[in-house]
């Protein structure tokens, strides 16, 4: 996906032809003060603060923008993608809120609260549809394939989240403490849900890459930060824990103890990096909204002409 820069100038340098005297056929705000220098040749300074047009256009200007396939829905796309990000960032937050009222030793909080993280993980499943299909036309592309199946697995997700919320964590079992609190089925719950959660992040992310290559600065490299690989990873510490956890279980004494708390240890650092991950994609997705509701610009948008020996491209 890191491919090499594209080349920096699209504006040519052909003594003659009309590319040179080109005037700016769209509205352009000057990369410094924002004033508009539509009309202006490409080879003016701003008016206003004396930048040179040139500037301005290399600043704006997504070499690969008329490239980029149109987004169908743009809206809906975007408001998907931040369902799918911050639902699943809720659904974290709400589980350690949860822990931490556990901790206090306070008694659980019980009723509709404890359906919280399940309901706002299913927000992230509905907003994750839009990956599915997010561009316009109806190919059925490996990438869309793998996003229905990370989709799909958001169904056994809601229903172990379900079990361990509402069925096993309010009979007065918790996440940390002492060993003989831990619970095996909810150990193997939690495995479940890892593992779904892995699955879900590992099929998303062709789309999601995709989607986010729309974005100049995520292509060209220089704000990708491999996050959903990142989460991915960072799964198999709480997978590590929990099965250390079901492990100690089965184990008497001192030494028992210690691999249940090194356990309890991974679980912990594994959801804290897990919930850290989740602000990045939030992040980022936060940040696609803008390039998929406002499309790149391209050349031709501010020149607002249309150069022949690149129009008659395919994708
Ligand atoms: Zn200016």
């Amino acid at each position: 996906m890191s491919e090499s820069p594209p080349p920096a100038a699209p504006a040519r340098e052909e003594p003659g032809r009309t590319t040179i005297a080109r005037e700016l056929g769209g509205n352009l705000p000057c990369a410094r003060c924002r004033y508009n220098l539509k009309g202006l040749s490409i080879r003016a300074v701003c008016p206003e603060c004396g930048l040179p047009v040139r500037a301005t256009v290399l600043a704006v200007v997504d070499p690969k923008a008329h490239e980029l396939r149109p987004v169908r829905y743009p809206w809906v796309v975007a408001a998907g993608i931040i369902c799918w990000s911050f639902g699943a960032l809720g659904a974290a937050i709400w589980t350690w809120v949860f822990s931490i009222v556990e901790l206090t030793g306070a008694s659980r909080p019980l009723g509709w609260v404890t359906l919280g993280p399940v309901l706002l993980a299913g927000v992230s499943g509905l907003g994750a549809m839009v990956l599915i299909r997010p561009h316009a036309g109806g190919v059925s592309t490996p990438g869309s394939r793998a996003a229905m199946l990370g989709v799909l697995a958001y169904i056994p997700l809601l229903a172990v989240l379900y079990y361990i919320h509402t069925i096993v964590d309010p009979v007065g079992i918790v996440a940390y403490g002492p060993k003989a609190s831990s619970d095996a089925g909810r150990l193997l719950s939690r495995l479940f849900a890892a593992l779904c959660i892995a699955a879900i992040t590992l099929a998303l992310r062709p789309n999601a890459r995709m989607l986010a290559a729309r974005s100049f600065l995520m292509r060209s490299g220089r704000t990708d930060r491999q996050t959903l690989r990142a989460l991915a990873s960072v799964l198999i510490l709480c997978v590590l824990g929990d099965s250390l956890r079901l492990g100690a279980m089965q184990l008497e004494g001192g030494a028992a103890q210690l691999a249940d708390q090194v356990a309890q240890l991974l679980v912990l650092l594994g959801s804290v990096l897990l919930t850290g991950g989740l602000v990045g994609v939030c992040s980022d997705c936060a940040r696609l909204v803008g390039v998929i509701v406002e499309p790149p610009l391209s050349v031709l948008d501010v020149l607002g002409t249309v150069e022949p020996q690149r129009g008659a491209k395919e994708s």
